[in-house]
């Protein structure tokens, strides 16, 4: 690989369960982050991105390799220092599950990214296509999906998703960048709705979570079957639904009812018991939040 192909500074976007994770994979490769989010609380500019860091940190086992791979990540918030993307050689999107956020962010980084720098997003769901709408050509030329997994120090599995427009030099960059520099698989998939993983996952979540409901089953006992005998070491299905985030399976949910074909299978399935919504207006988002099927031990 040429000099000039190589990664030498990425900007993650988004410091939440995902964001934090690849900055801190990056970080782990040796390779500058810079990792922002939106400021929540407009009296301290400073701690947007820097609590997720330092939340990782206390971490057991730590996402981070080394305090030296920690101090590797530079954070901010999007509102003062979206400009300094314009040193970036990869921009990472790892916003909230919503293509309205998602398009008004590629809007701005459009204006400052440097050329030749390429924009993925983290989504778990939406077509490529729909998320470059509205953008230039060569934009589009530079933008990808790369769905990492979660926890992504652990989950080594990586979908690259190109559009038709994409630039088979910059694919064949990141593949061989998460390959050689972050130890991933790369699969590539195609531009469909939830891709491979979400497309079966979130239709087995789903009928997983009705069987049970219907069924009258305990959470406990739902995940000793759907765990590890059914090959989901460790959390079964309503233990991955509060490490993914209960909060995002509604985005999920209507991402995937607005993409999928007419006579696709998970639309028969995909009820609303209400008790999602209400867990999520409780604070109950699972792991990243006051806890969700599970209480935080
Ligand atoms: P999250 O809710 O944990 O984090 C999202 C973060 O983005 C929050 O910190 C939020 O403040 C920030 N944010 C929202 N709007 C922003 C904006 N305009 N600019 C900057 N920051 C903004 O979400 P997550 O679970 O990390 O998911 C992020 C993305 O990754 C989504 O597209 C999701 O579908 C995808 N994904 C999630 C998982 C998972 O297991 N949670 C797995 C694979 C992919």
């Amino acid at each position: 690989m040429s000099g000039a192909a190589t990664i030498s500074r990425v900007c993650v976007i988004g410091a939440g369960v995902m964001g934090a994770g690849i900055a801190a994979q990056v970080a782990n490769a040796g390779v500058p982050v810079l990792l922002l989010d939106v400021v929540r609380d407009p009296a301290d500019r400073s701690a947007v991105a820097r609590g997720a860091v330092e939340r990782m940190l206390k971490t057991d086992p730590a996402p981070f390799m080394s305090k030296a791979a920690a101090r590797l990540v530079e954070t901010g918030n999007i509102e003062d220092d979206l400009a300094k993307v314009a040193d970036c050689d990869w921009i990472i999107e790892a916003i909230v599950e919503r293509l309205d956020l998602k398009q008004a962010l590629y809007a701005k980084i459009e204006d400052h990214r440097h050329e030749g720098a390429i924009v993925s997003s983290n989504t778990s769901s939406i077509p490529l296509d729909r998320l470059v709408e509205g953008r230039s050509e060569g934009f589009r030329r530079n933008f990808l999906i790369t769905h990492f997994f979660n926890p992504p120090r652990y989950m080594r599995l990586i979908e690259l998703v190109s559009g038709t427009g994409s630039d088979p030099a910059q694919v064949a960059r990141i593949a061989d960048f998460a390959d050689r520099a972050l130890g991933k698989s790369v699969v590539r998939a195609k531009d469909t709705p939830g891709f491979i993983a979400n497309r079966i996952g979130t239709f087995w979540i789903q009928a997983a979570m009705n069987a049970a409901f219907d069924l009258g089953v305990s959470v406990e006992e739902a995940d000793a079957i759907a765990g590890r005998p059914m090959g989901v070491p460790k959390t079964g299905v309503f233990g991955l639904a509060d490490l993914v985030g209960i909060d995002l399976l509604p985005h999920l949910k209507a991402s995937l009812l607005a993409t999928l074909p007419e006579d696709d299978p998970y639309r028969a399935i995909a009820r609303d018991e209400g008790l999602i919504g209400r867990m999520i207006a409780d604070g109950f988002t699972g792991r990243k939040g006051k806890g969700g099927f599970y209480r935080l031990s």
